[in-house]
């Protein structure tokens, strides 16, 4: 049986997308497959963090990447029932460190899209959209991919496979791999909405506004037409039903109470959120990337971004094991450093960022944003605050990771 491509990437969400551009760059035969016609463009992440933007530059994509996005230098805490503002964090505070110091907000389907538009280009590169793989077994020297589109049954065989097939992600269930962790009791609600919340309280075009029975994370994306919309983001109760969750009259309180009283909206989300962890990162010659690896709470914008990081340095790797500059025993320091930055980055992080915005209790909660405010008025804690948040100090830990 001959080989269709040395690297197979499954899914072409933003992480896998980028996989594939990535290991094509570095001139390997490289075959991109993914279930759906067109990238799914519901409004999911967008907030880009440095060390990303410095890969997504690598890639040759960061002028069109800050072109369809817009830049935020700055992020805020509020404290939502008396519309106040707890605390500012400025990236430029990080100017030296990076040569991004703010984030992006590029919405994750404007990634794929021109990621893939640019693997169109390479020779060396293949893009199945409506391809689903339904399977996979492997030897000790390929993988063989089973896959069905319109007209039928396909099978493809690589040396690798990079699975990036999300957090439902068939290709971990057929490796049998354990999915651990959690799920939260309340769901996630994503109200789009073009009303202008910079003009109406002065707030930032990232916010995080705590509240002990609600809180909203407030945030700006350009849109498909560069024109602006805003993304607030709720807790539900854990007893609301979806339909009262996406009812107008939730929909319009929930406005309401963020200071947004008669806006309209365009656009509603409503998710079930998960901190879960998959216990190997890798089965042989397959890899698991981005959400098919891990799961979380989107707070601090961390885990797309996380899966960025991890697909860029598992093409290197592959890289230079396929040139045969390292043995494939290289290939084992994919898990040895991905999954533990994952858990202490992202999901320690995650669950924290959570934590701050529903406290309820008084003293606890005051407590919390005392700790935000004397970390932003003091110059080296608020360095210190930024480069967690980033992901910078877990870029840099992944350098002293063998
Ligand atoms: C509903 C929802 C809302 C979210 N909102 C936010 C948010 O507000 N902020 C935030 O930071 N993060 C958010 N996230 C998380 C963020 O979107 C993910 O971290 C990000 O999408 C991960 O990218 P990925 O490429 O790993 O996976 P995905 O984007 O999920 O892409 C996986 C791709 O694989 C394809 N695929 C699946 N199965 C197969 C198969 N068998 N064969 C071929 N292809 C397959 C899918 O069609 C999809 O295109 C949200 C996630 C969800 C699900």
């Amino acid at each position: 049986m001959s080989r269709d491509s040395s690297i197979l990437v499954i899914g072409a969400g933003p992480v896998g997308s980028v996989a594939a551009l990535a290991c094509a760059q570095r001139g390997h035969p490289v075959c991109l497959v993914e279930a759906d016609h067109r990238i799914n463009d519901s409004p999911r992440a967008s907030t880009t963090q440095p060390p990303t933007l410095e890969i997504i530059a690598g890639l040759g994509l960061i002028d069109e990447y800050i072109a369809q996005g817009l830049v935020a230098r700055v992020f805020q805490f509020w404290d939502r029932p008396t519309k106040s503002l707890v605390a500012e964090f400025d990236f430029e505070r990080l100017r030296g460190e990076t040569p991004f110091p703010y984030v992006v907000q590029t919405e994750q389907h404007k990634l794929a899209n021109m990621s893939i538009a640019r693997l169109r280009a390479l020779p060396n590169a293949q893009v199945h959209l409506g391809m689903r793989v339904t399977d996979l077994e492997q030897t000790a020297d390929r993988v063989v991919v089973r896959a069905v589109d319109a007209d039928g049954a396909h099978e493809f065989v690589a040396d690798y496979v990079i699975a990036c097939d999300g957090g439902r992600s068939t290709v971990r269930k057929a490796l049998d791999i354990e999915f651990e962790g959690f799920t939260w009791p309340e769901r996630f609600l994503v109200i789009t909405t073009r009303f202008d919340f910079q003009t109406a309280i002065g707030c930032s075009l990232r916010n995080y506004m705590a509240g002990p029975e609600e809180w909203t994370n407030l945030f700006k994306v350009a849109g498909d037409d560069l024109k602006g919309r805003w993304r607030a983001v709720y807790n539900t109760r854990p007893d609301e039903s979806d339909a009262e969750a996406v009812s107008d009259t939730a929909v319009r309180a929930r406005l309401a109470r963020c200071y947004a009283e008669g806006a309209d909206w365009e656009h509603l989300n409503l998710y079930n959120v998960h901190q879960r962890v998959a216990k190997q990162f890798r089965k042989g010659r397959v890899f698991l990337a981005g959400d098919a690896a891990h799961v979380n709470n989107p707070i601090g914008g961390l885990g797309l971004n996380s899966g960025i990081h991890e697909v860029w340095d598992l093409a290197d790797l592959l890289d230079r094991v396929i040139r045969g500059e390292a043995d494939a025993g290289l290939l084992d320091a994919y898990e040895r450093r991905r999954r533990p930055l994952n858990i202490e980055y992202v999901q320690e992080q995650t669950v924290a960022n959570k934590r701050r915005l529903e406290e309820a209790d008084p003293a606890r909660r005051e407590a919390r944003f005392h700790e935000l405010r004397t970390a932003a008025d003091d110059p080296a804690r608020h360095r210190a605050f930024l480069l967690r948040a980033s992901l910078i100090e877990s870029a840099r830990r992944a350098e002293t990771l063998a």
